[in-house]
């Protein structure tokens, strides 16, 4: 059986930013990924947005991680000639909207954002002309990068260290045995004719994104303890043909579970609004792990896009509802049911479940892209105990 330092179970941006981070600090890291090549999954269905930090609750994971993730994929992306932008963006409201907007300020600086600035009705209309709102706060660290450049960037990184991602490699089975090393056995090749490998490795690490949950229930021992029940939200977006008449990103105040249908602008020149919130309900923890994507209907139903049309038309009347189609979507793994509050980031390691060398990622959605990179420090940290 072959040994290696560390595995890493997905090759979305979260498994890549952190298999990038063991094998600089000088471990052997194999990243094992069930699709044909890595980023596949969430990694490729988001608004590719770097967010400033503005609305998580203060001190939760999400602030956190956003406000350091983003100084560092900034930082990233520029030093590795990733395609991206510092676009920044306006949240913007009528009159009625002046107390949710005064709340996203004052939580914005609790999380060390100090950096957004009010604008009245003219101070937008000289940014965004088409713009019909009384006011706004632009958010000038707010950007945008393309992921699959970033993610390019991360394997190249992990790859010049010494790792690689197998593609084709599907976690089915882990345990670990009494010197605690872990045995893993991975089905590799394509699904009809896989046969079975096995594995070593001193550590192991879930990033498994929408399957965290069902890999989780296949590494025996009492982290299993810990596995929160996941509940899918689907994100469906509307693409908007032709041109925007917009250079910035533009948010409406949020709405209970999502960001509220927003404009964002891709590194292509292309423009969607969304994601907006459809709740696909709790999903069977006991399901194949690394079967999540092949079952989600990731089309976008027509009908969605009148309702798209009147939220948009609300900050910007000279839509013309004939140019939105239908776009893509994606799949959030949420840890918390419909009527809770918003979960932060679960990430448990070795002090939260007793088992050494085992980090699980759990409710990676948004602002996992833009935190990715201070995930990758805090699951090294937990790792190293
Ligand atoms: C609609 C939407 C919009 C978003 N917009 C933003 C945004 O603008 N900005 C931002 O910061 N964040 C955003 N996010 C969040 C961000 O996209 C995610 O946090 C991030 O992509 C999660 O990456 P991941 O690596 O955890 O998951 P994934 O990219 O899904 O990767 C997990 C990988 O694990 C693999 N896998 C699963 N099971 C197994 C197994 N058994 N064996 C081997 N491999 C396995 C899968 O094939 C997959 O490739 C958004 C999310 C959604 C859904």
């Amino acid at each position: 059986m072959d040994h290696v330092d560390g595995l890493v179970v997905g090759a979305g941006v979260i498994g890549l930013a952190i298999a990038r981070q063991m094998a600089l600090a000088g471990q052997e890291v194999v990243v094992l990924e069930s699709a044909d090549r890595h980023g596949t999954g969430t990694s490729s269905r988001n608004s590719g947005v770097i967010h400033a930090g503005l609305y998580y609750p203060s001190g939760s994971l999400k602030a956190q991680w956003c406000v350091e993730g983003r100084q560092l994929l900034y930082e990233y992306a520029h030093s590795h000639q990733v395609v991206h932008a510092n676009l920044g963006k306006l949240i913007v409201g009528q009159s009625q909207d002046e107390e949710a907007l005064r709340a996203i300020e004052q939580k914005a600086r609790a999380n060390g954002v100090e950096d957004l600035r009010w604008l009245n009705r003219q101070q937008v209309a000289e940014l965004e002309p088409a713009l019909a709102v009384t006011q706004a706060l632009h958010s000038p660290s707010t950007g945008i990068v393309d992921v699959h450049s970033l993610m390019n960037a991360l394997e190249g990184d992990l790859t010049d260290a010494g790792g690689m991602v197998a593609v084709l490699s599907r976690l089915v089975a882990a345990e670990q045995g009494p010197s605690g090393l872990w045995t893993v056995r991975a089905e590799v090749g394509e699904p009809r004719q896989a046969s079975e490998m096995s594995l070593s490795a001193n550590w192991l690490v879930n990033a498994a994104g929408l399957d965290a949950d069902a890999v989780a229930w296949r590494i025996q021992g009492p982290a299993q303890r810990l596995i929160p029940q996941t509940y899918f939200a689907k994100g469906n977006y509307a693409s908007l043909s032709g041109r925007a008449p917009f250079s910035r990103l533009i948010y409406p105040v949020p709405v209970p579970g999502g960001l509220g249908t927003h404009l964002t602008l891709d590194t292509g020149g292309g423009a969607q609004f969304g994601p907006d919130v459809e709740w696909l309900g709790a999903v069977d923890p006991r399901r194949d792990p690394g079967s999540s994507h092949a079952s989600i209907d990731y089309r976008v139903d027509e009908s969605r896009l009148d309702r798209f049309a009147q939220d948009v038309q609300r900050w910007w009347p000279g839509l013309d509802r004939s140019r939105l189609q239908p776009g893509y979507s994606g799949v959030r793994p949420k840890i918390a049911p419909l009527e809770a509050p918003a979960a932060d980031f679960l990430v448990l390691g070795p002090r939260d479940h007793g088992q050494e060398g085992l980090v699980e990622l759990f409710g990676i959605e948004s602002p996992g892209l833009t935190a990715c990179l201070a995930i990758a420090r805090a699951v090294e940290h937990h790792l190293r105990g």
